[in-house]
């Protein structure tokens, strides 16, 4: 170990790193039942119902968790018992969502495309051309399995086409990629505080169609995850069912207000881009390649082939790199040796030159880096 004693940078897709004032926020303790915290809440809830123009038409609802516990608690109420969800898969996030959907005992059907290939409009409406039964699609934005950005537009487009509903596993792209339910129709968006708004993980959202939720109540098979409930009690009483994550919605809040303050969604998108730019020269320069086609890579996290030497392991190269000031993430491919890289975070590009920096000293220290630039 090393004695860094700073905060690591964290090149991972949540948990991210957070800003300072992020942080700090955290350091107060807030009454659940008090008007001051269900007035953040509230404040938070028009916020994200800001980014995706939703006003009118969607109703922002909090959950307490990790996102994975806001996908299933949008399934579980927005699917009916005898719903059939059509799930479109290239990674790990798309067999998770089918996952929960078939364990909350609805019918689940699953089209899945090999990790590098987005699922195409075509896809679907063949899929739901073939098979009117199908009631909802659920797909994931950007796959973090890999980085693939999915084509949501189009995709949204074809759903309606065929009178269905739209679910989007939004986790990795809100906030920094493009949603706007005034082009998307979709009937729910999910994701997390600790993605792309950059708060800290502990609380997911779902942003669900109004006129479809009123008529959910009693779908959910959970308690604590009855989407329905969890919004009428909010409506109702202004706090949250259960014990809120006071400190996390307080930080969410404030990483709101620097996401504003920043210029919003294509400020992000912005920098984003930028640090993607920056990882891909310096990947370049190590001779190291990206796995996916850059045409449909989102800059949010990056996978890349690990290097073709036998004094390569990720465990090593993940500790030297960590011992240095960065963490980064494994790679999630059943078929290649890769690792991750993500762009995403209170970092901009000077934290991801010394990143790349960081993994050129551990090649080299590992004795790869020369036999790669040879
Ligand atoms: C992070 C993420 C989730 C949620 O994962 P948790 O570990 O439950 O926070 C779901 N879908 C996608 C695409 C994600 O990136």
């Amino acid at each position: 170990m090393s004695l860094v004693s700073r905060d690591p940078v964290l090149l991972t897709p949540g948990p991210l790193t957070t800003s300072l004032q992020t942080k700090s926020a955290m350091l107060r303790d807030w009454g659940s039942w008090d008007a001051a915290f269900n007035a953040v809440t509230a404040k938070i809830r028009q916020q994200l119902l800001d980014i995706v123009h939703g006003h009118g038409s969607h109703v922002c609802v909090p959950m307490q968790g990790s996102g994975t516990f806001s996908v299933e608690a949008a399934m579980n109420t927005l699917v009916p018992r005898d719903g059939h969800v059509l799930v479109l898969i290239n990674g790990a996030y798309g067999k998770r969502m089918a996952k929960l959907v078939s364990m909350m005992g609805r019918k689940v059907s699953t089209f899945e495309t090999p990790e590098h290939v987005p699922t195409t409009p075509a896809d679907v409406d063949r899929l739901l051309s073939a098979d009117p039964g199908i009631t909802h699609v659920g797909l994931i934005h950007c796959e973090t399995s890999t980085g693939i950005l999915n084509p949501l537009e189009e995709i949204s487009q074809v759903v309606k086409k065929h009178g269905k509903s739209l679910v989007i596993d939004a986790m990795s792209s809100f906030g920094a990629l493009e949603i706007d339910a005034r082009k998307v129709e979709f009937d729910a968006v999910i994701a997390a505080s600790g993605k792309c708004i950059e708060g800290p993980p502990g609380m997911g959202f779902v942003i669900a169609r109004k006129s479809v939720l009123e008529q959910c109540e009693g779908n959910s098979l959970s308690l604590s995850l009855d989407l329905y409930d969890q919004w009428t009690y909010m409506e109702k009483t202004t706090q949250w069912r259960f014990t809120p994550p006071t400190h996390i919605v307080l930080a969410f809040h404030e990483a709101l207000n620097q996401s504003i303050a920043e210029g919003g969604q294509k400020a992000r998108l912005s920098r984003y881009t930028k640090n993607y730019e920056a990882l891909m020269a310096g990947m370049r320069e190590l001779g190291l390649k990206q796995f996916l086609d850059p045409r449909i890579q989102a800059p949010i996290i990056v996978t890349i082939h690990a290097p073709e030497s036998a004094h390569y392991s990720f465990k090593d190269f993940y500790n030297r790199v960590r011992d240095k000031g960065f963490i980064l993430y494994p790679g999630k491919l059943t078929q290649a040796e890769t690792f991750r890289v993500g762009c995403i975070g209170a970092i901009g590009v000077a934290e991801i030159r010394q990143a790349v920096n960081a993994m050129r000293d551990a090649l080299v220290e590992m004795g790869i880096y020369e036999a790669v630039a040879a």
